[in-house]
């Protein structure tokens, strides 16, 4: 147990509540506030993005004893099922039967509220905080950005509002602040497959059911009541892209030639596709994350990724095992458990915001290429035979709980393997041979 301190959290999303159970299990008195209404009383039928939660994201729950209970609102997907022309194919996740869970983030945000309130956080829903004291944790709430604020004066503030985060523009009009923001000129639509009428799912309930299409892609993750929650990744302008989609016979037109086999499954699909914003996806770098042992940056506010890893929610529930890490190793020494918070999470923010980024330049394109996927049949091949000498990048990123720093560099050393790999004569038919593994054993020693 900490020395007992007055908090506030700015955001009640995944990260801050998951905090405020941690801050309250050493004591803490918590306050959150959020701009929005409380999610547990606004109604979104279960339309809202379905996260894939893993490893990273399961050990922080469980670390603050709440993993059970947010497992039985996650459904297990075990392979990818990929959607190409009128053929399905299906890759599973992980060597060992590992799994990544679907999971809704709007059921998930209303659980998390739930769970903190139960471990004494206090919630202060539609207060928006407009700005934030440095260097005396005085947060300033108010109606307006104009009208008139009130001072709420605490020992420490985390800011854990968003990618657009209100605390971090204020430590951004510090000196030696650095800060990058970068819009993909790919946006995202929320598109909807109902159930059948007997509540059973229409497509495989345990896989992440992907269109790869090139310049453009879309998702599908299982909901728990048949449905499913599906993401049309598409760029905002150009051939192909939202501008170009501009009436209902365009849109089921370019649904019906390249990607036939959702016609059937997604009733309301013009009606959705005009109903549903068209949204915006940002890469966000920014440091230092801390301003003394007063203000810290936490989840989305201190590193915004784009999603094409499954990463987001899962590197900031990192953030907060790190965190916990640095509070039992430095006691009351909040100065120190801040810098040693940033620097050690620091490189890991940037390398998933590279590794989703090239997932991002990826995924639309080369998951139906032949050249990729023999490269992933080797690399499990390989794998499978030696289990210690190689785990592909994606295990190591979702299934492991290695920093992602280390996954990046690795990942970037067996990518030069299998490029060496690949130039091979006939690999195409010899893929499964004793020269084969030689040549990456070989390749493997020689760092
Ligand atoms: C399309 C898409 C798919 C994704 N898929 C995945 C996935 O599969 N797996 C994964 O791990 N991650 C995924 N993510 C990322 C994930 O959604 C985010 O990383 C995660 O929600 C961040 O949580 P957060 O609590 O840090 O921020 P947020 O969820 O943005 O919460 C911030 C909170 O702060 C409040 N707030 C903001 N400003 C103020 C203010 N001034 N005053 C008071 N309150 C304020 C907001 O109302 C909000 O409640 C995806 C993201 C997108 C966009």
């Amino acid at each position: 147990m900490q020395k007992s301190q007055k908090i506030a959290i700015v955001g009640s999303g995944l990260v801050g509540s998951l905090l405020a159970i941690y801050l309250k299990k050493e004591g803490h008195t918590v306050h959150v506030y959020d701009r929005s209404p409380d999610i547990r009383t606004i109604q979104f039928s279960g339309r809202s993005i379905n996260l894939a939660m893993s490893n990273r994201g399961w050990k922080a729950l469980d670390g603050a004893g709440v993993g059970d209970k947010v497992r039985h609102i996650a459904i297990a997907m075990e392979k990818r099922a990929i959607h190409v022309g009128n053929q399905l194919n299906f890759q599973h996740y992980g060597l060992q039967g590992e799994c990544i869970y679907s999971i809704s983030r709007g059921v998930l945000n209303r659980k998390m509220i739930d769970l903190a309130e139960e471990a004494g956080a206090e919630f202060f829903f539609e207060q928006k905080i407009w700005d934030v004291n440095l260097t005396d944790a005085t947060l300033q709430m108010g109606e307006t950005e104009r009208g008139e604020w009130t001072d709420v004066k605490y020992d420490m503030v985390f800011g854990a509002d968003g990618a657009f985060s209100r605390i971090r523009h204020r430590m951004q009009r510090q000196s030696m602040f650095n800060y990058s923001q970068d819009f993909l000129n790919t946006g995202y639509k929320e598109l909807h497959i109902p159930a059948n009428a007997d509540g059973s799912y229409k497509l495989d309930k345990n896989s992440l059911h992907i269109w790869p299409r090139g310049k453009y892609m879309l998702i599908a993750l299982p909901n728990l009541d048949g449905s499913f929650t599906c993401t049309l990744f598409m760029p905002f302008e150009g051939e192909n892209s939202f501008a170009s989609l501009d009436n209902r016979p365009k849109v089921e037109a370019f649904f019906a030639e390249n990607l036939p086999d959702t016609i059937d499954v997604i009733p309301d699909l013009a009606e959705d596709f005009f109903k549903n914003p068209t949204s915006t996806l940002v890469t966000m770098k920014c440091f230092p994350w801390t301003y003394s042992d007063k203000v810290a940056l936490i989840g989305d506010a201190a590193h915004a990724i784009v999603p094409f890893y499954g990463q987001g929610m899962n590197a900031g529930f990192e953030d907060i095992t790190i965190l916990y890490e640095m509070m039992q190793k430095y006691g009351n020494d909040w100065k120190t458990i801040f810098s040693e918070y940033e620097k050690s999470r620091k490189p890991d923010a940037d390398a998933i915001a590279e590794l989703s980024y090239r997932n991002f330049m990826e995924m639309g394109t080369k998951t139906a290429d032949e050249k990729f996927l023999l490269q992933k049949k080797i690399e499990k091949w390989f794998a499978s035979k030696h289990p210690e000498k190689w785990m592909p990048l994606y295990d190591r990123v979702t299934f492991s709980t290695r920093p992602y720093s280390e996954a990046l560099a690795i990942g970037d050393f067996q990518e030069s393997i299998m490029q060496e790999v690949l130039k091979m004569n006939n690999i195409e038919t010899n893929w499964q041979t004793e020269e084969v593994e030689n040549k990456i054993i070989q390749l493997l020693n020689s760092k």
